[in-house]
């Protein structure tokens, strides 16, 4: 397993990224983690662990960054204010730019791009919404406008041209 010594100063670039070295693994952001406890694969303090230790490719080469739920948990209960769930998304743009995005990921994105929406309306949302007293239409935004934001900066090249879809 390679170490890049270089990764910490890379994340470190962005004000968000700085916030990583802070970091004295406590254990907060794990123990209220929900993917954690649904996968035994993921665990948001040793994912800080193993950048500030440089295990660059195996956070982005592997599956275990894919699971965050981006709930933001964690950044709410850090001690040393270290953006945990925003640094999750630092590691995902990597690891989404070396080709590594789930399938599921790049249906998503390209629901936004043609739906403006990255779950598609159903009838099951429709009852939920209703059950839950809001609107049943749900109001979409001009996709036209996305889908000329996702050609300018190169969206489709990581995930995939949609096919057209009925909105
Ligand atoms: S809660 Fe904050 S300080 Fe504690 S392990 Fe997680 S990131 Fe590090
Ligand atoms: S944002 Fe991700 S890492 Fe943080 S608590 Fe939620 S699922 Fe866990």
């Amino acid at each position: 397993m390679s170490i890049s010594s270089a990764f910490r100063k890379e994340l470190s670039k962005s004000e968000i990224g700085k916030t990583i070295n802070f970091c004295y693994q406590c254990g907060t952001c794990s123990g209220i983690c929900p993917a954690l406890r649904y996968t035994k694969i993921f665990n948001p303090r040793q994912i800080i662990e193993n950048s500030l230790l440089g295990f660059k490719d195996k956070i982005i080469e592997g599956d275990m960054i894919w699971q965050c739920t981006t709930c933001h948990s964690c950044l709410e209960v850090c001690p040393q204010a270290v953006l945990v769930s925003e640094i999750m998304f630092q590691l995902k743009n990597l690891a989404s730019k070396k080709g590594n995005l789930p399938e599921g990921f790049k249906l998503e994105g390209q629901n936004v791009a043609t739906l403006g929406l990255n779950i598609p309306n159903s009838p099951a949302i429709a009852r939920r919404r209703t059950q839950l007293k809001l609107s049943e239409n749900i109001t979409t935004p001009n996709v036209e406008d996305f889908k000329k934001i996702c050609e300018a900066t190169g969206f489709f090249d990581l995930v995939g041209k949609p096919e057209k879809k009925e909105g």
